[in-house]
């Protein structure tokens, strides 16, 4: 097999600037859940946030829960059906928790929007939205956080599909330490 790498036309952020911005990122979001009595709950949206959910929550330095999600709305082409499912639960109980909701990429909206009424009908108290990327040109449904929710997020995407640190194509990618885009080529073919 060759090396991923060969398969990136362009590195849009390398590892160094995504530490930085993640490490920056969980201060923040620190900050703002510090007065909390209660630890509150992240929950990543797999599989693509696992990276930026275990370098986001290596960085807070405060007790919190960890949990995964899962809503299927890609096959493994690059454009949403608009209609998420949650097709894996969570394992705790949120009712009456502070949720930060821990995604790769916001695109359409329509996932996150739908795990937010999810997150809402198991009861939680406020749901607070941590993305690496955010692709508002693209946005088609415009979401509410819930109570005191905050939106945050590591860079602005251009309206290209990126892949890496956790973000895939066909279930590739994912391991890449850095954010690129693929050469053409490479999203017709479904194997390396
Ligand atoms: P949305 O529901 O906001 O349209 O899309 C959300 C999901 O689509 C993201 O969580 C991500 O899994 C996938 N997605 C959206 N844009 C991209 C992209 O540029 N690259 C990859 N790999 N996945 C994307
Ligand atoms: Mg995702």
């Amino acid at each position: 097999m060759k090396s991923l790498d060969s398969h990136i036309e362009t590195v849009l952020w390398t590892p160094d600037q995504i530490t930085s911005r993640v490490s920056d990122l969980a201060t923040e979001i620190s900050a703002d859940l510090s007065h909390l009595t209660d630890p509150p709950v992240l929950v990543g949206v797999a599989t693509g946030a696992f990276l930026f959910l275990a370098d986001l929550a290596r960085h807070i330095r405060l007790p919190v829960a960890v949990d995964f999600i899962r809503a299927e709305s890609y096959g493994s082409g690059t454009e949403s059906n608009g209609c998420p499912k949650v097709s894996s639960d969570l394992k705790l109980d949120v009712n009456g928790r502070h949720v930060v909701l821990v995604e790769d990429i916001v695109d359409t909206g329509s996932t996150v929007s739908r795990l937010i009424e999810y997150l809402e009908s198991k009861g939680a108290s406020s749901v607070s939205v941590a993305t690496f990327l955010d692709k508002p040109s693209r946005r088609k449904v415009q979401f509410e956080l819930l109570g005191n929710g905050k939106f945050y997020r590591g860079f602005e995407c251009p309206d290209h599909f990126v892949v890496g640190y956790g973000m895939d194509f066909a279930e590739l990618y994912r391991n890449l330490p850095y954010v690129g885009v693929l050469k053409p080529e490479h999203y017709k073919c479904q194997s390396p």
